[in-house]
């Protein structure tokens, strides 16, 4: 081939195929120093934040730090007041008011901050051949097998019935006592190998190891359950009764740390979502004086389906909206219907080790920036929003502008399984929303793996988002 037609190729090849693109070979030394630096407070947040709860309690600190108030619908507020509301410490909404407020309608970040778990069960302690141990009843979609055998932490909190409340946070420091779901040795697991995973480990195997030692040598039944129970008084005034007032629960123990030898990913319990929430918690406290009305949700419930108060399908979000445009005159129906929303969640990262699962045109890779995601659900895009091409082009236009690294991705091959966010929940309120967040390792694993550069351009990806004119 002559050099002539060479180039005439390569000149229509830039003009019109997309580039499959190098990812974080685009970016210079300084750019992935930056993404380094940012995810240092990310392991922080981790490392404080394994459970809602925490997320929001941490939030708060770090948002009021940054010059945000308790939101008080009787006050006004002038563009640039930064204000948030806490929904029974579950879930938490941060706003910064914008030159425009509702007027031209709100622009939305929202991550989820809970992840999946073991939830003790509201009468989980028993005693069986000598050993004290907790049933649990398991939160959201998990692999059983990958929780067996995992150094496990309780949090949660205890309410006595006099309304008192006992903060719980035991076994993640190494001084302190972990605890452990038992797995039957290899030697004697010949029938349960030939099983079937869904049949080999089930809901009732995930028993937690807590106690093996009985209260006094005397003959009294229970021992070892009752040793435990009195531990617990003495730590936290409780009695087996006050399970029933709990929401207690185990997540594993281990701390978030660098992987790889390149330190280029961390792996941590609880990415998903976290590995959006603290981004999108990073762009509230970072924009300055938005056009429009800035609000940055973290929600609850949704490895569960968004129900009940804190959840995605709760009205807590549009009453805040309905206040804030009160404010301004307007009413929320039309505040919504100019809205636009970040769904901020993670996507499955293509594995190569289990590569038929994904469709490798149409996943999202380590290291490629953050995922934007068109459309999630499953069987024939059942169950999912879907956006719109107008929407897609203005996300996509304000990425490119803005230098974001960012990609496109499905959640593994056309029916291969599937899997929803809370977008869904937030155009059905007649607003434009599309998925971005970061492509995730092993999801919904006790550890998660997520690559530096690409929390940081999901950081940005936010940022540019909240501070577009
Ligand atoms: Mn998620
Ligand atoms: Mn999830």
């Amino acid at each position: 081939m002559s050099e002539e037609k060479k180039s005439a190729a390569a000149a229509l090849k830039e003009k019109l195929l997309v580039k499959k693109e190098s990812g974080v070979r685009k970016l210079d030394e300084q750019e992935i120093g930056r993404a380094d630096e940012f995810c240092k407070g990310y392991v922080r947040f981790l490392d404080h934040a394994k459970t809602e709860r925490e997320a929001v309690s941490y939030s708060i600190q770090a948002a009021e730090a940054a010059g945000f108030t308790a939101y008080d619908r009787t006050r006004s507020y002038q563009p640039g007041d930064k204000v948030y509301v806490n929904n029974r410490g579950k879930a938490l909404m941060l706003c910064v008011i914008g030159q425009e407020g509702t007027k031209n309608g709100v622009r939305l970040g929202i991550a989820h901050i809970d992840s999946p778990r073991l939830d003790l069960k509201p009468n989980p302690l028993y005693e069986s051949s000598d050993l004290a141990l907790f049933k649990t009843h398991y939160y959201g979609g998990i692999k059983k097998y990958q929780w067996t055998a995992v150094p496990l932490a309780l949090h949660g909190v205890v309410v006595l019935k006099d309304g008192t409340v006992k903060d719980v946070y035991i076994g993640d420091d190494e001084s302190e006592p972990c605890f452990v779901v038992t797995d039957l040795l290899p030697h004697l697991a010949d029938e349960q190998m030939t099983q079937p995973m869904r049949k080999a480990f089930n809901g009732e195997h995930l028993n937690v190891l807590i106690g093996s030692r009985p209260f006094n040598t005397d003959e009294e039944s229970e021992s070892v359950k009752l040793n435990v129970m009195n531990l617990l008084f003495e730590k936290y005034g409780m009695t087996e009764a006050d399970f029933m007032s709990a929401d207690l629960t185990m997540v594993p123990a281990a701390r978030a740390r660098d992987v790889g030898f390149d330190r280029s990913m961390i792996g941590a319990y609880g990415h998903d979502d976290k590995v959006c929430a603290y981004p999108a918690l990073m762009a509230a406290i970072d924009v300055k004086a938005p056009v429009q009305t800035v609000i940055t949700v973290l929600t609850d419930r949704e490895e569960i389906g968004s129900d009940g108060s804190t959840g995605m399908k709760s009205t807590y979000m549009a009453d805040f909206i309905a206040d804030l445009a009160q404010a301004d005159g307007m009413e929320l129906r039309h505040v919504m219907a100019k809205s636009t929303c970040l769904s901020a969640d993670v996507n499955a990262a293509f594995d190569p080790t289990y590569a038929s699962a994904f469709e490798a045109n149409n996943s999202s890779y380590i290291n490629c920036g953050a995922v934007i995601t068109k459309y999630t659900g499953s069987g024939g895009k059942y169950s999912t929003s879907d956006a719109s091409a107008e929407y897609m082009a203005k996300i996509r236009k304000l990425l490119d502008d803005t230098n974001v690294l960012w990609q496109t991705g499905e959640l593994g091959k056309v029916d291969g399984g599937g899997g929803g966010t809370i977008a869904k929940f937030v155009a059905n309120l007649n607003a434009d929303v599309v998925d971005l967040g970061v492509p995730v390792l092993s999801m919904h694993a006790p550890f998660e793996v997520v690559s530096k550069v690409d929390v940081y351009e999901t950081y940005r990806a936010l940022y540019e988002f909240y501070a577009a004119k």
